[in-house]
C-alpha cells in the first residue's frame, strides 16, 4: 500500500470510529420515540392535544402530546404549508432543517463510507497506469482482433513457433480437449525489457481472435492486503465471462518472487500470488483462457509458478540478431516517409544488443527529428543523432554500447565451442551459436545438440571437456595467454564436474574404484586437475591446427551474431 493512500485509510477509520461511538451515545441519552400512525396523529391534532412538533425534511417528524410524556414521531406528509396549517391549529413549530438526528449520524457514516469507496477507487485508478490495472487494458475482440498479430511481431521466430498450438486452441479448444490434450494453462515469457513480450502475447490474442487482458505484477503489491487478490479473481472472473481469452501478466516476478526464509513474506503478494494459483487451477479442460506470464528474471521466480499445470511453458524472447533487427525496424518504417538515402540494413547492422523496442524508439525520435525541421522526410542525419541518443540514454542499463573488444572476444569464444563439437564429433550438431547476451546472463552461446545415446564412452566424456574448454582456447589462441577472461568460468565448472565423475564415479581414471568413497580427496583432487590441464592442452591443439576456421567462424559470428548448424558447417568446411 502507499503511504499517502495508508495515512487517509488512517483518518477515515478513526472518523468512522468516532461516529460510531457518537451514534451509540447519541441513542443512549435520547428517549426512544413512540410511533404514532398518520390519522392518528391527525386527530389529536384536531383536538388540541399534540403540544409541539420539530418537523424536517425528514421521513419522520416528532412531536409531543400535551397529556401525555414521551416523544411521538409519525409519518412527515411533506405537503406544502404544512408548517402553516400547524401553526394556524395552535401547536408550537421547531424546525430541524438537517432532518432527523439519526438520520443524520447515517448519513455522515454514509459520507465516510463514500469517501473511503472513493479512495479505494482512486488507488485502483492509479493502477491502471502504463498498461497495468484491473480494468481490461486492451480488450481486443470480434471485429478489432487483427488489430495485431504475429505480422507486428518482426523475429522472434522459434517464439512465434513456440506458442503457434496454443493460438491453435484458444481457436478451438474442442479439437484439442477430443483428444484429451492438456494444454498448457500458463506460458511465462522471459526476455530482456523491450524484447516484445507484451507484443507476442496481445498478437496471440490478435491471432486467436480473443480478448486480451493485461495486468502488470508490481500494481497488485501496492495495494491493501486482500485488494491484490480480489483483483485477480475479479480478472479471471471477467475472462470467464468472455469465454477465451489471454491474461497478460506482465513483471510476475514481483508476485512471484521465491519466498526468503518464508519469515518477512509479504503477505499481500503471498495471497495474490495464492488466489492467481487458486484461479489457474480452477480452469476446467477447454476452457480457452491461456495466461502469459513475463518477466527479466526469471531466475528470481518461485518454483511454485513453474509446477506443472501452471506457468509450465518457458519461452525466451531473446534480444533480435542483426536479420530480426532488420525486420523490425522495416516494419516500424511502414509508416514513416523515410529518405532514400537512410540504409536500413546498416542501422540493423549498428544496432546490436538493441531491443525491438530500442529500436522502434530510435525511428520514433528520428521522425520526431524530422517532423521538427519540417523536412518532407527522414534523413540519415536523423537517424545517427537518434541513435546517438539512444547510445548515450542506456549507457548504464543495456548492453548495446558493448565494447567492441567484447564482442570479439565473445565471437571467437563460441566459435572455439562450435568448432570443437564439430570437430571431435560430427554426430554432434551445432543448432545455434550467437554472440547475442542470453538473460541467462551469458555473454553469447553455441547450442550442440550431442547424439542421443543411452551411455557415454569415456572418449565420449573426453570430447564433451574438449567442447566446454575450448572457448577458453580459443581466447588464448586469439588474444594470449595472459588475456583470457572470467567469461569461461561456467565451462570450466562444468569441465572439472565431468573431470571429477570422470575420475571417481565412473571410474575411467588411474583406478576403477570410486574413489569418492574412499574419502581420497587429496589424490582425486591432483588426478582431476591434471586431467582438466591435459583435456585443455589437447583442445589447444585441436584449434591450433583448424585455426584457420576458427577465424572464419569468428569473423562471420562478428558480422552476423548469429549462425545456425548449417552456415557454421559451410564455413568451416570453406575455411
Ligand atoms: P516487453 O514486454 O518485452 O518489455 P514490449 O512488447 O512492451 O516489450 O515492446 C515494446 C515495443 O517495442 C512494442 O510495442 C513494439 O513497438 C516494439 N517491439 C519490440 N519487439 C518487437 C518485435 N519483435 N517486432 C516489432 N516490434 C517490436
Ligand atoms: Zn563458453
Amino acid at each position: 500500500m502507499k503511504p499517502k493512500y495508508r495515512n487517509i485509510l488512517g483518518v477515515a477509520i478513526i472518523i468512522a470510529v468516532l461516529s460510531m461511538i457518537l451514534a451509540g451515545a447519541y441513542f443512549i441519552n435520547r428517549q426512544q420515540p413512540q410511533f404514532m400512525e398518520y390519522n392518528l396523529f391527525m386527530t389529536a391534532l384536531e383536538e388540541g392535544q399534540v403540544e409541539s412538533i420539530t418537523l424536517g425534511d425528514g421521513a419522520m417528524l416528532t412531536f409531543t402530546l400535551a397529556e401525555r410524556d414521551g416523544l411521538y414521531t409519525t409519518n412527515n406528509p411533506r405537503r406544502e404549508n404544512f408548517k402553516e396549517f400547524l401553526l394556524l391549529s395552535g401547536v408550537y413549530v421547531s424546525e430541524n432543517t438537517t432532518t432527523d438526528g439519526i438520520l443524520q449520524i447515517f448519513i455522515t457514516i454514509a459520507l465516510l463510507a463514500g469517501l473511503f469507496f472513493f479512495i479505494h477507487r482512486r488507488a485502483n485508478a492509479g493502477m491502471s497506469k502504463a498498461g497495468g490495472g484491473l480494468a481490461p487494458v486492451t480488450v481486443q475482440s470480434g471485429t478489432e482482433q487483427k488489430l495485431c498479430g504475429f505480422d507486428n511481431v518482426a523475429g522472434n521466430l522459434e517464439a512465434k513457433e513456440s506458442v503457434k498450438d496454443i493460438v491453435d486452441y484458444l481457436k478451438e479448444p474442442e479439437r484439442f480437449t477430443r483428444y484429451g490434450a492438456r494444454m498448457p494453462r500458463g506460458i511465462l515469457f522471459h526476455g530482456k525489457p523491450g524484447t516484445g513480450k507484451t507484443l507476442m502475447a496481445r498478437a496471440m490474442a490478435g491471432e486467436a481472435g480473443v480478448p486480451f487482458y493485461a495486468v502488470s505484477g508490481s500494481d497488485f503489491v501496492q495495494m491493501y492486503v486482500g485488494v491484490g487478490a480480489a483483483r485477480v479473481r475479479d480478472l479471471f472472473k471477467k475472462a470467464r465471462e468472455a469465454g477465451k481469452g489471454v491474461i497478460f501478466i506482465d513483471e510476475i516476478d514481483a508476485l512471484g518472487k521465491k519466498r526468503s526464509d518464508g519469515l518477512n513474506g509479504n503477505d499481500e503478494r503471498e495471497q495474490t500470488l495464492n488466489a492467481l494459483l487458486t484461479e489457474m487451477q480452477g480452469f476446467s479442460e477447454g476452457t480457452g483462457i491461456v495466461v502469459v506470464a513475463a518477466t527479466n528474471r526469471p531466475d528470481t521466480l518461485d518454483e511454485a509458478l513453474m509446477r506443472p499445470g501452471r506457468f509450465d511453458r518457458r519461452v525466451e524472447i531473446g534480444l533480435p540478431d542483426m536479420n530480426a533487427r532488420r525486420q523490425i525496424l522495416a516494419l516500424h518504417a511502414q509508416d514513416k516517409p523515410l529518405s532514400t538515402e537512410v540504409d536500413l540494413d546498416d542501422l540493423a547492422r549498428d544496432t546490436v544488443f538493441f531491443s525491438g523496442a530500442m529500436l522502434e524508439g530510435l525511428l520514433n525520435d528520428a521522425a520526431i527529428g524530422a517532423a521538427r525541421r519540417g523536412d518532407e522526410s527522414i534523413q540519415p542525419s536523423d537517424i545517427t543523432s537518434a541513435y546517438y541518443t539512444a547510445l548515450a540514454g542506456s549507457e548504464k542499463k543495456d548492453r548495446s554500447n558493448i565494447r567492441e573488444r567484447d564482442k570479439s572476444i565473445t565471437a571467437w569464444h563460441e566459435a572455439g565451442h562450435a568448432l570443437t563439437a564439430m570437430l571431435t564429433n560430427p554426430e554432434n550438431r551445432v543448432a545455434k551459436v550467437t554472440i547475442i547476451p542470453s538473460t541467462s546472463g551469458a555473454g553469447g552461446f553455441c547450442a550442440t545438440i550431442p547424439p542421443e545415446r543411452m551411455y557415454f564412452t569415456k572418449q565420449d566424456l573426453r570430447q564433451q571437456m574438449m567442447v566446454s574448454l575450448a572457448g577458453r582456447c580459443a581466447e588464448q589462441l586469439c588474444f594470449g595467454e595472459d588475456n583470457v577472461t572470467t567469461g569461461a568460468s561456467n565451462d570450466i565448472e562444468k569441465a572439472t564436474t565431468t573431470a571429477m565423475q570422470y575420475v571417481t564415479k565412473f571410474g575411467m581414471g588411474t583406478s576403477l574404484a570410486d574413489r569418492s568413497l574412499l574419502k581420497d580427496t587429496d589424490s582425486v583432487a591432483k588426478e582431476c586437475a591434471a586431467l582438466t590441464d591435459t583435456i585443455y592442452q589437447e583442445t589447444l591443439g585441436l584449434l591450433q591446427k583448424n585455426y584457420n576456421a576458427l577465424q572464419a567462424l569468428a569473423e562471420r559470428l562478428l558480422d552476423k551474431e548469429t549462425l545456425d548448424g548449417d552456415e557454421v558447417l559451410e564455413i568451416v568446411t570453406s575455411a
